[in-house]
């Protein structure tokens, strides 16, 4: 197969870099043109070039080769200096994709890319625009001047991955998962933490159980041994039950909140809430070196594929995250942030963050007004 990757060609100054792009289904093929359009106004402004291959994956995919994730797509996506992916999926309850075994289904083609890209690290920003604090289901006292955060939770370890089995002792049946990480494990994802704290305001609130767990003391200690390699980094502890408090009391006080896999999923998810709108949230998968995977939060949203509807800034923002963290390209992510934050602040809409007086677009209106403000 050709490696189509040619990392960083420098041709008259110009850097190219490969993206592999997997549009997927639903609105993924409209929130991934946006992105792409965004990209390429940044590629311009910025002197660089991107070039995209299109793969397939979930529904689409089974529709082409009867899979969800073929091994060739796997092969080009590795080949790739970063990957882009809309979303996938169909209507769960009204479609063929999901007559099948649960391997055979659109969402199993996401958990195989991730484990075939050996991404560790799930990168979610939680950010509160203030056009959209009416979203926000917290308090104004508590949302202050807003806030701006990066959960950094580790993914392929703790309890999700650990042996776990149930049985029966003398007629009673009892259940077990075993939360296991090794201190490998742990540094890699620590290194992404602080790495990812260089780049904003240089502050980790590491979260753990460490009055309880084992692994948690040992995710401390670790934890402390990196943050000697970050000096300009402030690090502090934080116990996931005050962590999971303080989300909702003073989201303003985290930059970067670096935890394990479960406690992750869970403060992931209560800070996208405080967001309020899902159609904004851009998330990525990292793995040891720079090739992401790039994605919104959100799904492929079949109820209005196809119809201009769909809010393509989680998808914008999750290109922008690739240029910082995959393309060390900040200037341009940079540039697209704050084209996003223009576009609301000037009143433009779509239908799922619509509120009185502002004027409300379709899904290539937005893409348009924000690759004109980069
Ligand atoms: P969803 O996120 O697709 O949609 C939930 C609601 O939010 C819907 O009303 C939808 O219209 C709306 N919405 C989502 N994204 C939007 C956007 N960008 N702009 C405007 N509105 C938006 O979640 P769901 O309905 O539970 O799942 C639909 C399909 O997506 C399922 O097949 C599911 O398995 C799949 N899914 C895929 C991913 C992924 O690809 N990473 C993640 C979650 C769900």
């Amino acid at each position: 197969m050709v490696d189509f990757r040619a990392h960083q060609d420098k041709t008259e100054d110009v850097m190219e870099f490969h993206v592999a792009v997997i549009p997927g289904d639903g609105i993924g093929p409209e929130i991934v043109a946006e992105a792409r359009k965004v990209l390429d106004k940044a590629g311009e402004k910025f002197g660089c070039q991107f070039t995209y291959r299109e793969l397939l994956m979930g529904g689409a995919s089974i529709d082409a080769y009867g899979v969800p994730l073929t091994e060739e797509t796997l092969a080009a996506a590795k080949a790739s200096d970063s990957v882009l992916l809309g979303a996938v999926g169909g209507d769960v309850g009204n479609s063929r994709w999901y007559d099948v075994a649960p391997n055979l289904r659109p969402e199993a083609g996401l958990l195989a890319i991730r484990k075939g890209l050996e991404l560790f690290a799930n990168i979610r920003p939680a950010y509160l625009y203030q056009e959209l604090n009416k979203a926000c289901p917290l308090k104004e006292e508590i949302i202050g001047d807003g806030f701006d955060m990066v959960i950094v939770r580790e993914l392929t370890g703790g309890l999700y991955f650990g042996k776990r089995y149930t049985e029966e002792v003398d007629g009673v049946k009892r259940a077990v998962d075993t939360l296991v990480y090794d201190e490998n494990e742990i540094r890699r994802i620590a290194v992404k933490a602080f790495d990812i704290a260089m780049k904003r305001k240089k502050n980790v609130i590491s979260v753990d159980k460490a009055n309880v767990l084992d692994s948690s003391r040992l995710w401390r200690s670790v934890v402390e041994e990196v943050a000697k390699g970050y000096p300009e980094v402030t690090l502090s502890h934080m116990l996931v039950d005050n962590c999971a408090m303080q989300l909702v009391m003073n989201p303003g006080q985290f930059d970067v909140i670096l935890t394990e896999n479960m406690f992750g999923d869970i403060l992931s998810d209560e800070a996208s809430m405080i967001t309020g709108s899902i159609g904004m949230l851009s998330s990525a998968s990292l793995g040891a070196g720079k090739l992401g995977l790039y994605e919104p939060s959100h799904g492929s949203a079949p109820d209005i594929a196809g119809k201009d509807l769909a809010n393509p800034i989680a998808t914008i923002l999750s290109a922008a995250m690739m240029l910082r963290y995959s393309f060390d390209l900040d200037d341009a992510a940079d540039a697209i942030e704050a084209a996003v934050r223009k576009v609301i602040s000037e009143g433009y809409r779509t239908v799922d963050i619509m509120s009185e007086g502002c004027t409300r677009v379709g899904t290539k209106e937005m893409g348009d007004l924000i690759a004109a403000r980069v």
